[in-house]
C-alpha cells in the first residue's frame, strides 16, 4: 500500500484562499492587447464574455483572495484532495527519492478542471448570467462545466472539436448527463462555422476553431458568458487551491518538496501546484527546482516563440504574450487531448523568461512507458497528459538514484484515464507512434504572429 500522508475531510484544512502570484512577481506579465486596437484592454473589453469579478481577479495583484463559501461547500466534496507518498513506485525505481503525488483524478469529473468550474459558474451565477458557451477538446473541460453548470443552474453549451465529438462519445455522454448540450464543432450555430463549413464541409476542427466558435455565441447574446479551461490568470489563480493544501500536507509530513514537477497544456494544473510553492520561494522561502513537462508534438514552452498572438484561430480573442506555437499551427494527432493547445498560459510563460522555471518536452511513448509502470505500482491509471508528470518525476526519481541522492519530488497527477481506454489499447497493441510536428508547417503558422511594435 501507499502512504496516505493526508486525507482530511475537514473544512478547517480546505484553503480559505486561492494564492495570487502577481503579488509576488519580481516583474509584472506584459499586459493583453485589444485584437483591433493593439492598446492595453481594459476591464469593459472583457465585460461582454466574463463577469465583473473573474475580471477583477485577472489584473489582481492582492496575494490572496478569498474562495467563496459555496465554492469552498462544492470543493468539500473531494478537497483536499489526497496527497501520497508513492512508495511502491520508490521501490520499483530503486530509487533513494521520496516521491510525492497529489492526486486531483478524486473529483466529480476526474480531473483538477472542476477547482476553477466551479468557482466560474458561481461567479458567472453571481452575475444573473443564464448561459455559458464554452469549447472543449478531448471534454474534460467541456464536463467539468457541465458539472459545475448543473450544480448552480446554468445553462452550458459546449462546442467539442469534431474529430474529438466522434471519436470520444463517452465525455460527451458525461455531459449531456450533466444536462449541458454538446456540438461538434465547426457548427452550424455560428457564422464562423457556417464559414468554415463553405469552405471545408469535412473539417475536424481544432481547439482554435471551437474557442472562436464559444466566443461569438457569448459576445453576441446578452444572457451569456464564455468561460475558459486554462491559460487565464483567473483560471490559474483557482487551481492554487492544490499547491495550497500540498504546502499543508507535506508539512504534516514533516517534508518539502526540492523539485515539482507538472505535465502542461496550458498551464493551469502545472500553475496550480506550483504557484504557491513559486511564491514561497521569492518571498525568501526554500529554493526549489519546478519543471514543466510538455508533449513533443505540441512543444510550446520549448519550441514556441516568446512573442504577442491570439488565443483562437478566428483572432477574436485578445493578444497575449505567451510561447506560442502560432494561433493557425495543427499539432498532429496524439493521445494527450488536453496537451494540444498552441500557446502557453501568460503567467506561466513569463517565470519561463524570468528564469523561474525549466520546461522539458517528452515522446508519447515513453509517456505511456511510465504510466504503465506507475499504474501496476501504484493502481492508479493516470490520464494520457498526467503521464507526463508522471514521465517526468520518474526521470527525476532515477537521477538521484544515480547521483546516490534522496530529493523529495512532487508531481501533479492531474486526472484519472479512465475515458481513455483507447490510448492505452494503442499503446499494448504496438499502434502509438511517437508523432512530432511539421516543421514547416510550425515556421508557416510562427510567420504569420501579429506583428505588434
Ligand atoms: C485539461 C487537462 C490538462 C491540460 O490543461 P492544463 O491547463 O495545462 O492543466 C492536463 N491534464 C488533464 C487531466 C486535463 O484535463
Amino acid at each position: 500500500m501507499t502512504d496516505r500522508v493526508k486525507y482530511l475531510l475537514d473544512e478547517t484544512k480546505l484553503p480559505t484562499t486561492w494564492y495570487n502570484l502577481a503579488a509576488d512577481l519580481p516583474s509584472p506579465c506584459p499586459p493583453p492587447l485589444h485584437p483591433g486596437t493593439l492598446q492595453p484592454l481594459g476591464p469593459e473589453d472583457l465585460a461582454p464574455l466574463f463577469p465583473m469579478a473573474l475580471i477583477e481577479q485577472e489584473v489582481s495583484t492582492e496575494r490572496e483572495i478569498e474562495i467563496p463559501r459555496p465554492v469552498r461547500d462544492v470543493y468539500r466534496q473531494w478537497r483536499p484532495s489526497p496527497l501520497f507518498r508513492a512508495r511502491r513506485l520508490e521501490q520499483a525505481l530503486q530509487t533513494p527519492a521520496r516521491i510525492y503525488y497529489k492526486y486531483e483524478g478524486v473529483s466529480p469529473a476526474g480531473s483538477h478542471k472542476p477547482n476553477t468550474s466551479v468557482a466560474q459558474a458561481f461567479y458567472n451565477r453571481e452575475a444573473g448570467i443564464r448561459k455559458i458557451a464554452t469549447e472543449t477538446g478531448a471534454g474534460q473541460w467541456g464536463s467539468s462545466l457541465a458539472f459545475a453548470g448543473a450544480l448552480f443552474g446554468i445553462e452550458i453549451q459546449v462546442f467539442m472539436v469534431r474529430v474529438s465529438y466522434n471519436q470520444k462519445p463517452y465525455r460527451r455522454a458525461l455531459m449531456e448527463t450533466y444536462g449541458a448540450r454538446c456540438v461538434a464543432s465547426p457548427s452550424a450555430e455560428t457564422q464562423y462555422g457556417r464559414d468554415v463549413l463553405a469552405r471545408d464541409p469535412d473539417c475536424n476542427g481544432s481547439l482554435g476553431m471551437a474557442i472562436s466558435e464559444a466566443v461569438e455565441v457569448a459576445a453576441t447574446n446578452a444572457d451569456t458568458n464564455y468561460a475558459l479551461g486554462s491559460v487565464l490568470n483567473h483560471v490559474l489563480l483557482h487551481q492554487t487551491v492544490i499547491g495550497m493544501e500540498a504546502i499543508e500536507q507535506l508539512e504534516s509530513a514533516d517534508d518539502y518538496p526540492d523539485v515539482i514537477v507538472g505535465a502542461t497544456g496550458g498551464g493551469s494544473n502545472f500553475a496550480g501546484i506550483a504557484f504557491p510553492f513559486i511564491g514561497a520561494k521569492l518571498r525568501g522561502g526554500p529554493d526549489v527546482r519546478i519543471v514543466a513537462v510538455e508533449p513533443a508534438a505540441c512543444p510550446s514552452l520549448t519550441r514556441g516563440r516568446y512573442a504577442y498572438d491570439f488565443g483562437d484561430t478566428a483572432h477574436m480573442t485578445p493578444l497575449t504574450k505567451m510561447h506560442t506555437l502560432g494561433s493557425t499551427f495543427m499539432p498532429p494527432g496524439f493521445h494527450a487531448g488536453g496537451l494540444r493547445y498552441h500557446g502557453m498560459a501568460p503567467m506561466v510563460s513569463h517565470l519561463k523568461e524570468l528564469g523561474l522555471i525549466e520546461a522539458r518536452a517528452l515522446l508519447q511513448q515513453e509517456c505511456f512507458e511510465a504510466g504503465v509502470q506507475f499504474a501496476r505500482a501504484e493502481g492508479i491509471l493516470p490520464a494520457p497528459e498526467a503521464n507526463h508528470a508522471v514521465r517526468g518525476a520518474i526521470d527525476e526519481a532515477i537521477r538521484c538514484r544515480e547521483e546516490g541522492v534522496s530529493r523529495a519530488i512532487l508531481f501533479n497527477l492531474c486526472g484519472h484515464g479512465h475515458f481513455d481506454m483507447q490510448a492505452y489499447m494503442d499503446y499494448f497493441a504496438g499502434k502509438l507512434t511517437n508523432q512530432t510536428y511539421d516543421e514547416s508547417e510550425l515556421a508557416m503558422a510562427l510567420a504569420g504572429l501579429p506583428s505588434v511594435g
